[in-house]
């Protein structure tokens, strides 16, 4: 399997032909994360993270390509490839003109193939999958417009954005009508934000201070750094002990003191009953957000947390499968923060609705990140919220984690605690053709090596 080149950047030509996708390529690519407890929590210990990862090719002049991916954390990202390759028929052999001035016609094509749509509906590894395709549309769209995506959003036609989205299973929360009402108010003042974008930036938090795996010392020199650095916010893993808890808690309180922000994260650990004893005895620490207390699809049981934990505010969404479940989450006022993915669902088009469902509600949106490539992509959604949504980054901040942003050509930059915002074309999405070659699995040269080693053990063992 050959790498795919990477994109051009210069300004695509016109083509007198009608262009079409030529194939849709797919890469399993796993990074060894486990190996230094980077991303451990109380639910994934031992994580390696990976991307099935997607490349949409073209025959048209201007060479762009649209690159997608889906976020897992190893074993079962064969799964995932293969769901992406069973929606390649839905693709290859489109107009690329067509696909890139409706996105959504291809979203509705590939949640209403009927057979596929068992293996959901609209939920799990097939969802995911689609989220990966239509995303790589939004970057080959995003690259023959030549604007960042939020860019693209944030100007588009808010006819043409409600058009997007599929409101089925929706309009007893928001209509069409009221969506485009929120989109039409985000276009006054829209310009002066978007120099407040392009000035200082999104901002962010930092989770890299406080994963499960490490030891008080690494927290605490991670915790000082991210203050040191400019974050206002950070998060700790918490739920697998609680006396461990509530010595970490202390340590990151003291550490970081009384004004800044600091979040903790129980990864679906516990049960409701469970959850609201844990919350109440971190609560001394002054946690300004429990996120994932419960399953993702326990829309009442967050409700119940909420009512119990407050003035501790309940987040939830980065394995919330889909707009209808975020939908009743809001309308059952199970949380205080909509925790958006941006390769966890159908792609740009269902976050689109998912954000305008926040807005609609009031709910503040932070989004999930950190992964591999996931603030690469999420960035875009969040600064598009600012400009042309909500208007506002108050009490908004987007997940930041410090690795695996060098595979990336066009990787995020952060200054002073904030998302710096991308202005080359596309979803930041590209990862560079080296890195995908050799840690693709297994026949990648890192992992034939590691594959290698690994039976030269074993057999020296035996
Ligand atoms: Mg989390």
């Amino acid at each position: 399997m050959n790498p795919p080149a990477p994109s051009p950047t210069e300004r695509p030509s016109v083509s007198s032909t009608p262009a079409r996708v030529t194939a849709v390529d797919t890469y399993d690519i796993r990074f060894p994360t486990s190996r230094e407890l980077d991303g451990s929590d109380a639910m994934n210990p031992d994580p390696d993270y990976s991307a099935a990862y997607v490349v949409l090719r073209t025959d048209a002049a201007d060479g762009y390509e649209g690159h997608g991916f889906t976020f897992t954390i190893g074993r079962g990202n064969e799964v995932q490839v293969a769901a992406i390759e069973a929606l390649r028929g839905h693709v290859v052999g489109r107009s690329v003109d067509e696909l890139c001035a409706d996105p959504g016609t291809l979203n509705r094509d590939l949640i209403g193939d009927s057979q596929l749509r068992w293996l959901g509906p609209e939920k799990g590894v097939m969802h995911m999958a689609i989220g990966a395709v239509v995303n790589a549309v939004w970057d080959l769209a995003a690259k023959r417009a030549d604007k960042p995506l939020w860019r693209l959003l944030a100007e588009a036609d808010p006819e043409w954005l409600v058009a997007q989205i599929d409101f089925r299973y929706l309009t007893d929360a928001l209509t069409p009508e009221e969506a485009l009402d929120i989109l039409r108010r985000g276009r006054e003042g829209a310009d002066e934000r978007v120099a407040q974008l392009l000035a200082t930036g999104y901002p962010a938090y930092t989770t890299s201070a406080g994963w499960l795996g490490y030891d008080d010392e690494k927290l605490t020199r991670l915790a000082v750094a991210a203050v040191a650095d400019g974050f206002r916010q950070i998060k700790l893993k918490v739920g697998a002990d609680l006396a461990d808890d509530i010595r970490r808690c202390r340590v990151a309180r003291q550490v970081v003191g009384p004004g800044i922000r600091m979040a903790i994260d129980a990864n679906q650990r516990w049960g409701v009953d469970e959850a609201i004893r844990w919350t109440k005895a971190l609560a001394e620490f002054d946690p300004y957000w429990i996120e994932e207390p419960t399953s993702p699809d326990d829309i009442l049981g967050h409700a119940a947390i909420r009512t119990a934990v407050a003035p501790v505010k309940v987040a939830t969404g980065e394995h919330v499968q889909n707009r209808v479940v975020f939908k009743q989450l809001l309308q059952a006022g199970a949380l205080d923060v909509v925790q958006i993915d941006a390769a966890r669902v159908g792609g740009v088009n269902e976050n689109l609705a998912i954000l305008l469902l926040a807005a609609k509600f009031g709910v503040p949106v932070c989004p999930h990140a950190g992964g591999v490539g996931l603030c690469e992509l999420v960035q875009h959604l969040s600064m598009f919220d600012y400009v042309a949504v909500t208007g506002t980054t108050e009490n908004r901040v987007i997940e930041y984690v410090d690795h695996l942003h060098d595979h990336f050509l066009d990787p995020v930059v952060i200054r002073e605690g904030h998302y710096q915002a991308p202005t080359g074309p596309g979803f930041s999405a590209a990862m560079r053709p080296e890195s995908i070659a050799r840690y693709t699995f297994p026949d990648g040269a890192f992992w034939a090596e590691d594959l290698a080693d690994d039976t030269r053990k074993k057999g020296q063992a035996a």
